[in-house]
C-alpha cells in the first residue's frame, strides 16, 4: 500500500511537473541584508546537496557564486519568513546580500493577491486582480533585461509577503483564473492597478508619457463606497519646505501655492509654490512621493495656502492608472463578472490563457523582431 502510495505521488509529480515548472518567477525579497538565515525543519538543499535544517550566510564572508537553497517540504523560511520554492543569495556590489525567491508565478500570485485586495472582498474582484497581478508580473519578467530578478516585493512592484501573505480567497481567484493574462496585440500588457482613482482612472500618457490604447481614463463608480473618496490633508509650510529640501528643492518662506496644469481627467500635473527669491514649480507626483504618498493619497487634488497652512483637498488612492479596486469591488458586488472589469479599465485587450514558457519565449522572440 505505501509503495502504491509513492508510485502514485511519483506520477504525480512527474505528471504535474512540467506544468509547475512553466513560468518561474524571480522575486527580490530582501536586499542590502548583511545577514540571511535559512531554516526548514524538514532540511534544506543547498546546491543540490543536503544542509542540514538551518543555514546562516554572512555578507561578509560570502563567495561570490549565487548559493541556491530549498527546502525537502513546500516551504522554508527566511529571516522568519516562509517562502514557497527556492531562495537564491547573491553577492551585491556593495558587499550586502540580495534575496531572490524564485518559484511558479501561480504560487507567487497566492502570496500576492491578498497583499494587493482586501481578501474579504468579492470574488470576482479578486479575480480580476489575480488576471492584472499575474499580467504585470509576467510584463516585468519580460522586460527585466540582465537584471537578476523579476520584480521587487514591496509597491514598487506587487507587495508579496511570501506564505504569510496567503489566503483561501485569494488562492481561490489565482486557481479559477490560472495562466489567464491581458494580451494586446499578442503581448501582455503592464496592468497597472491603484487602489482607488476617485471617480475617472487616468490615461497613462498623461502621467508616464506612456502611450498605449488599453490605459486610458475610464469612469469608475469607486466613490460610491471607496474610504478615500474625498479627503484633506493640512501641512504647515515647515513640513513641506522639509519633504522638499530631502529632494534637492531649496524653499524659504512660502508666500503662495497652487497648481498649474491639469490632466483631462483632473489630476495636477504641477503644484507651484513661490516664496521671496522665485517660484518653484514640482511635479505633482514628485511631490507627492516627497511628502510621501500615504500623506497625500492622490494628485487628484486641489491646494491652497490658508491661514499659514497648505490645506490640501483630493479624492481617491494611488497613481490612477488602470484597474481601480475599489471600483471592481463596486463592480463586483453589482453582479460583474472578473472579465466585464478587465474589459472595463483595460478596454482593447484580450484574455487568454498562457502557461507555457516556450509560449512566452515566442513573445520575447517576436517583441526582439
Ligand atoms: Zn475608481
Amino acid at each position: 500500500m505505501v509503495k502504491k502510495i509513492v508510485l502514485l505521488a511519483a506520477c504525480c509529480v512527474f505528471w504535474l511537473g512540467p506544468a509547475a515548472a512553466e513560468e518561474k518567477i524571480r522575486v527580490a525579497v530582501a536586499d542590502d541584508q548583511r545577514t540571511i538565515t535559512l531554516r526548514s525543519a524538514a532540511g534544506l538543499v543547498i546546491d543540490g546537496r543536503p544542509g542540514g535544517s538551518k543555514k546562516t550566510i554572512t555578507a561578509s564572508r560570502f563567495r561570490s557564486r549565487p548559493v541556491r537553497v530549498r527546502s525537502t517540504s513546500a516551504f522554508l523560511e527566511m529571516n522568519g519568513r516562509g517562502y514557497r520554492g527556492l531562495i537564491e543569495i547573491r553577492h551585491r556590489e556593495n558587499g550586502l546580500l540580495l534575496a531572490v525567491n524564485e518559484l511558479d508565478i501561480e504560487e507567487y500570485l497566492r502570496g500576492v493577491v491578498a497583499s494587493e485586495i482586501p481578501h474579504a472582498w468579492e470574488l470576482e474582484a479578486l479575480k480580476a486582480q489575480a488576471v492584472a497581478s499575474r499580467s504585470y508580473a509576467l510584463y516585468q519578467k519580460r522586460t527585466s533585461g540582465s537584471r537578476p530578478y523579476h520584480i521587487v516585493a514591496t509597491v514598487e512592484g506587487q507587495v508579496y509577503d511570501g506564505r504569510r501573505g496567503e489566503r483561501r480567497t485569494a488562492d481561490r481567484a489565482v486557481q479559477e483564473t490560472a495562466g489567464e493574462v491581458l494580451t494586446y496585440g499578442g503581448e501582455v500588457i503592464p496592468a497597472f492597478y491603484h487602489s482607488s482613482c476617485g471617480g475617472q482612472t487616468e490615461s497613462a500618457f498623461e502621467l508616464w508619457g506612456l502611450d498605449v490604447p488599453y490605459l486610458q481614463g475610464v469612469d469608475c463608480e469607486c466613490q460610491r463606497i471607496s474610504q478615500y473618496g474625498v479627503w484633506e490633508r493640512r501641512f504647515s509650510p515647515a513640513q513641506i519646505a522639509a519633504s522638499l529640501g530631502k529632494i534637492g528643492y531649496r524653499l524659504d518662506n512660502l508666500s503662495d501655492a497652487t497648481i498649474a496644469g491639469i490632466t483631462p481627467a483632473g489630476r495636477v500635473k504641477q503644484v507651484v509654490l513661490r516664496y521671496p527669491g522665485g517660484t518653484l514649480s514640482v511635479p505633482a507626483e514628485k511631490f507627492r512621493s516627497a511628502v510621501g504618498t500615504t500623506s497625500i493619497p492622490s494628485v487628484f487634488f486641489d491646494l491652497e495656502l490658508s491661514g499659514g497652512e497648505i490645506v490640501i483637498s483630493g479624492r481617491g488612492m494611488g497613481h490612477g492608472v488602470g484597474l481601480c479596486q475599489w471600483g471592481a469591488e463596486e463592480m463586483a458586488l453589482r453582479g460583474q463578472d472578473y472579465r466585464s472589469i478587465l474589459e472595463h479599465y483595460y478596454p482593447g485587450t484580450r484574455l487568454e490563457k498562457r502557461r507555457t514558457t516556450g509560449h512566452e519565449k515566442q513573445t520575447e522572440k517576436k517583441a526582439a523582431e
